[in-house]
């Protein structure tokens, strides 16, 4: 029997490598661990029946000896992303009997780099909230406690990592929504720079701000993941090269921690505490830490959720019941998109598709949106300018540990200050991960390292160090 909760990418490679099982045995392990438990966590939407036939052909290819970074290794992806001749919903009942031509740009890497995937997972509909609770199709649990939330919006992908459905999974993160569920999970969750991974066939939430990024268990397979991810693709005009930016200073094991935005209002003690004492494992690791101002970070959460929706609205006008997915005929063509959307869309989208087309009509489009790109460009500013002088922002990654189901579905603005600390990274483009940093009781916490733009490099070496990899 194969111990999943200690396999890694790394040394699951290295067995396949040496035979001490096949990637057949080791697709089966998991699909049977997905039998037993998956029907209490709803991490997985579906489960792919050729899991094992993908099993089969990277077994070839192992008896070949093609050395491959990610061959035989099964993971999840969260349902924005393109799959060929795949169900793909967003978690959406507007997309429910959509089928997807194409691989995605990400998806077309996973696979020529020899993954096998498993299936895909679960997530709050259209990646629109903080705890999997918006998905049309049913609430993902906590594998450490199933009275609690897994995390949002790729709710799916922590839940499968965290409860060894899957290797690793794939995610996107537009204000947070990997790094705040892997918090959840226990499991380290990755958000590249903004354009360093193609979001050519990723369902778009906000394109400004969207990003896809890996769920694994240690800090060295998310770079191994993002090693196959990053890169310059035809496909989606905003991706960068590795030489885009050039480090601004030399790596000097500094960290800045925003004093007065972590002890804000809301952020439990529990959480302070266990930040405090990852402040101290960083201190024992020879980082200098010190204090940093950030005078606009505070406004992240307000800025967010004003460009967030308006993108949204934007991206989602796209689903008119014509083009894709669900058809409702009223009597007349407008009746027919108002039937259409109205019955498609879950309350949580319509709410973001009210607020981004007020946000952006005229005579609000200054007051707001306007508004809202300049704040955004302070923000950005400030935050590249810390990074001159240290390498690292640390925070918590989120300010609570997971709540309960139900806890927050009633008071949407309570549920948007889950992500008060991973939102400036989405604002701003940079490079943030979440590492796991011991339990509150039995729940899982997390911190955050957040870099400069382009320096992913300085933030693997720093959560391996944390982790002891
Ligand atoms: N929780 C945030 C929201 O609801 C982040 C979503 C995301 O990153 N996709 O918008």
């Amino acid at each position: 029997m194969i111990n999943l909760s200690r396999l890694t990418i790394k040394s699951a490679r290295e067995a396949l490598k040496k035979n001490e099982f096949s990637a057949h045995e080791l697709v089966e392990t998991y699909l049977e661990t997905i039998k037993e438990k998956d029907v209490d966590l709803f991490a997985f939407l579906e489960v792919f029946e050729d899991a094992l036939e993908q099993a089969d052909e990277a077994d070839k290819k192992i008896a070949n000896r093609e050395d491959l970074p990610l061959l035989g290794i099964p993971m999840a992806i969260k349902d924005n992303m393109l799959i060929k001749d795949r169900r793909v919903t967003a978690g959406s009942k507007i997309l429910e009997n959509f089928f997807s031509p194409i691989d995605g740009t990400a998806i077309k890497k996973l696979k020529d780099a020899g993954a096998i995937i498993i299936g895909r997972t679960n997530m709050d509909e259209f990646a629109m909230g903080s705890s999997t609770e918006n998905s049309a199709y049913g609430v993902t649990k906590n594998p450490y406690d199933p009275s609690r939330v897994a995390g949002g919006s790729s709710g799916g992908s922590a839940a499968a990592v965290a409860a060894n459905f899957a290797l690793a999974a794939l995610g996107s993160d537009t204000g947070g929504s990997i790094r705040q569920p892997a918090a959840f999970c226990g499991v380290v969750g990755f958000k590249p720079t903004y354009g360093r991974v193609s979001r050519s066939g990723l369902i778009a939430l906000g394109s400004s701000l969207d990003q896809i990024g890996p769920f694994t268990k240690t800090v060295g397979d998310t770079e191994t993941i993002y090693n196959v991810l990053k890169g310059k693709d035809i496909l989606d005009s905003t991706t960068i090269a590795d030489e885009t930016f050039p480090p601004k200073k030399k790596f000097s094991k500094t960290i800045g921690i925003p004093r007065e935005f972590v002890n804000a209002r809301g952020i439990d003690e529990s959480v302070k505490k266990n930040f405090e004492e990852a402040v101290n494992k960083f201190k024992s690791l020879g980082y200098e830490v010190r204090d940093v101002e950030l005078k606009y970070i505070k406004y992240s959460l307000a800025v967010y959720y004003i460009i967030m929706p308006a993108e949204a609205s934007s991206n989602l006008a796209r689903f008119d019941g014509v083009k894709y997915g669900l058809h409702k005929d009223g009597k007349t063509s407008i009746e027919d998109y108002f039937q259409t959307r109205g019955e498609g869309f879950g309350r949580e989208t319509r709410r973001r598709i009210i607020l981004g087309t007020y946000v952006l009509s005229s005579g609000y489009y200054d007051e707001y949106y306007g508004s809202a790109l300049s704040l955004k460009k302070l923000i950005t500013k400030e935050l590249r300018d810390v990074f001159e002088e240290v390498d690292f922002i640390l925070t918590p990654t989120t300010p609570t540990p997971a709540f309960k189901v139900g806890e927050k579905t009633k008071d949407p603005l309570s549920m948007y200050l889950a992500d008060i600390f991973t939102v400036p990274a989405n604002i701003a483009g940079v490079p943030s991960i979440s590492i796991p940093s011991g339990l509150d009781g039995n729940l899982p916490l997390g911190i955050e390292l957040t870099a400069d733009l382009g320096r992913e490099d300085n933030l693997f070496i720093a959560g391996k160090e944390f982790l002891g990899e």
